[in-house]
């Protein structure tokens, strides 16, 4: 078992395929030119399955894979097939334009759930917050999922002046449609243009919906970071994840591993563990990744309290899209 400090069992990890990304969305990603990490730095695939494995055997019961966008390595469907044999519950985070290529690879491999970022429902404004014209085939996608009989939760990180406007509308989404919208607050990275201006809390953003609509508080896991409610009469549910105004490190369960093999305690934590070196030099990764879990900070990384009093720029830590949300 993976315990740090504060007696957290960490049994989720989230591994990071790679840091490129066919979306270039504002709040994940530095404006400029990102540079790339070369190939050789990133894990490989039998990389990959090995250190996974050792995961899986210190306690790790659930892998998911992010990015940039999991689905943008052209070594993906190995990656997933390779992965699924191991025993532990296959889960992933995308932006949801490449899906209908990987579909069955999905299935083969016994994901039931997906979670797919939607940060506005209207064509022009997805463009703008993407910088992508992809608005039909991620909708597309997420029907065909829906069809297909995956759970579906919509990842939609909410902005102040950029769509705090249409939260009604993705409300309204769950009527008809067995999607699960999670609004989530915007959280600072490395050069993601944020202020704590642009922040909607959680609290606020519930108000918002209980004017229209009379939510019920429904059962949350153990380690769930999603506060999730219910609305009489719609097929879907709303979810509210409030990392920086009710933040959830008590129950934290969870590890990161970015595309180039390094570990990190925490989202918002600064220090990170060589995994991967380790594993190239040949040595037992084992205790690389304790020492990662005995280095956890019982709160938001050591880096902060209290959001309200961060400046931007001010933690020390990798852009979203290289740590791997
Ligand atoms: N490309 C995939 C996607 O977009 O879902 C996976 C990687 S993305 C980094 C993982 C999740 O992090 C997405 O749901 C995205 O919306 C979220 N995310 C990225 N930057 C964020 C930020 N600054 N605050 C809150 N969530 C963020
Ligand atoms: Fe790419 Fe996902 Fe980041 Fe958007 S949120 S830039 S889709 S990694």
């Amino acid at each position: 078992m993976l315990t740090d400090r504060f007696h957290r069992v960490h049994d989720y990890l989230r591994i990071s395929l790679t840091d490129n990304c066919n979306f270039r969305c504002s709040y994940c990603m530095p404006e400029e030119q990102i540079t790339l990490l070369p190939k050789a730095q990133l894990m490989q695939a039998d990389e990959i399955f090995a250190i996974a494995r050792t995961f899986a055997d210190l306690g790790v019961k659930k892998i998911r894979l992010t990015g940039g966008e999991p689905m943008a390595r052209k070594d993906f469907a190995d990656i997933l097939a390779g992965l699924s044999r191991l025993p532990v519950k296959l889960a992933m985070t995308t932006n949801g334009v490449m899906l209908d290529q990987y579909m069955a690879n999905l299935q083969q491999a016994g994901l039931t759930s997906i979670n797919i970022s939607l940060d506005s429902l209207l064509p022009d404004k997805f463009r703008k917050i993407t910088r992508r014209d992809a608005f039909a085939r991620v909708w597309s996608n997420i029907l065909g999922c829906i069809a297909a009989g995956m759970h579906v939760k919509l990842n939609v990180v909410m902005m102040k002046g950029v769509n705090d406007d249409e939260i009604a509308a993705f409300t309204e989404l769950t009527r008809k449609l067995p999607v699960h919208v999670r609004f989530i607050e915007f959280m600072p990275f490395d050069q993601n243009r944020w202020d704590r201006g642009k922040v909607i809390g959680s609290a606020e953003v519930m108000e918002v919906v209980a004017q229209q609509y009379a939510l019920y508080k429904l059962k949350d896991g153990k380690n769930d970071t999603d506060r999730k409610f219910g609305i009489m009469g719609h097929a879907g549910t709303l979810c509210f994840i409030s990392t920086l105004t009710d933040s959830f490190c008590a129950t934290c369960n969870r590890l990161r591993l970015t595309a180039d093999g390094k570990m990190k305690n925490c989202l918002f934590g600064a220090e990170e563990f060589d995994v991967l070196a380790a594993f190239r030099s040949g040595a037992d990764i084992a205790p690389v990744i304790r020492k990662a879990i005995s280095r956890k900070h019982e709160r938001l990384g050591g880096q902060f309290n209290d959001y309200r009093e961060l400046q931007p720029g001010q933690l020390d830590n990798r852009s979203m899209i290289r740590i791997g949300g």
